[in-house]
């Protein structure tokens, strides 16, 4: 497995192989690996002749007073997942080689502005403007991303599409723990009772897909009963939505496809959730 640090040197490496009419799948990561990237590694291991993982804690998509220099941070633990994985390379930039100096955007509009995008507006355009760059430099056949973070996932599958470059972009499932809380790096911050107080996130999806099945249709009414949940476990709500799962356009009424997505703090920790919703 290789380890490399510059753009230069990735772009270089994915050319050759590219050249050789070999595919590759990049799974593209901020570290503190987890059960739920590795469900992504093993998928692109599968679906292509390379695979590359990335590892970059983003700068640009965490916003002042965020968790930027706290975010977890194991190199060597994730060397050792990563070469256990069969990743051929990692392509691990510093900071300063990677998402400094450039004053060049990738924005995807509206989205970006939508359910996380709300409380945190510069986000996504942190995220897209280096993923962008990823693309660039990795060129892979295919890249992965969780339905963990649904918002970014379509965010992504618009802004390939959009500035047409040539990758498939493919969602993989969420990866839970055994009592159903999604796995998060950012979960190991969660202290004392917050760790079950966290679990009010999913029970809140399952009692809205419930309600769904049982056939309640208003959209406000599941949403509301989840948002007592919530508060009921003296989380601080972000937001609870029900959305078009290709648009995240809200939805008012259910009759065809949709997605309930989930944002809320327990302590100072923010976590998100999402998962479809039948009728
Ligand atoms: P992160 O390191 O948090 O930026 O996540 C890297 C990729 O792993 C993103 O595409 C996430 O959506 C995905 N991911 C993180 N947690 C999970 C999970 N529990 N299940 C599935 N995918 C996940």
């Amino acid at each position: 497995m290789e380890i490399i640090r510059s753009a230069e040197t990735m772009a270089e490496w994915s050319r050759k192989v590219r050249s050789e009419g070999k595919s590759i799948g990049l799974v593209p990561t901020m570290g503190a690996l987890h059960e739920g990237h590795i469900s992504l590694i093993n998928r692109a291991r599968q679906e292509n002749d390379l695979l590359v993982i990335s590892i970059f804690v983003n700068p640009l998509q965490f916003s002042p007073g965020e968790d930027y220099d706290r975010y977890p941070r194991d190199e060597e633990g994730d060397l050792t997942i990563t070469a256990k994985a069969g990743a051929d390379a990692v392509f691990a930039p510093d900071t300063a080689g990677f998402a400094e100096g450039e004053v060049t955007v990738v924005s995807v509009q509206g989205m970006n502005k939508l359910l996380c995008g709300e409380s945190r507006p510069t986000h996504f355009d942190g995220v897209t403007t280096v993923v962008a760059k990823l693309f660039n430099v990795v060129a892979p056949s295919r890249a992965y991303f969780g339905e963990k973070d649904f918002q970014q996932l379509v965010i992504i599958k618009k802004m390939a599409a959009d500035l047409r470059i040539p990758v498939e972009v493919v969602g993989c499932p969420i990866i839970r723990e055994s009592d159903g809380l999604a796995m998060s790096s950012r979960n190991r911050y969660l202290e004392g009772d917050e760790r079950s107080r966290a679990l009010s996130l999913r029970r809140g999806i399952l009692e809205a897909q419930r309600m769904a099945k049982e056939g309640i249709r208003e959209t406000i009414s599941i949403e509301n009963s989840v948002k007592r949940g919530l508060n009921e476990a003296n989380l601080t709500i972000d937001y609870v939505s029900i959305c078009h799962p290709d648009t995240l356009d809200k939805i008012d009424h259910l009759e065809g496809p949709a997605r309930i997505l989930v944002a809320a703090k327990v302590g100072k920790t923010r976590l998100i959730d999402n998962d479809k919703l039948e009728v």
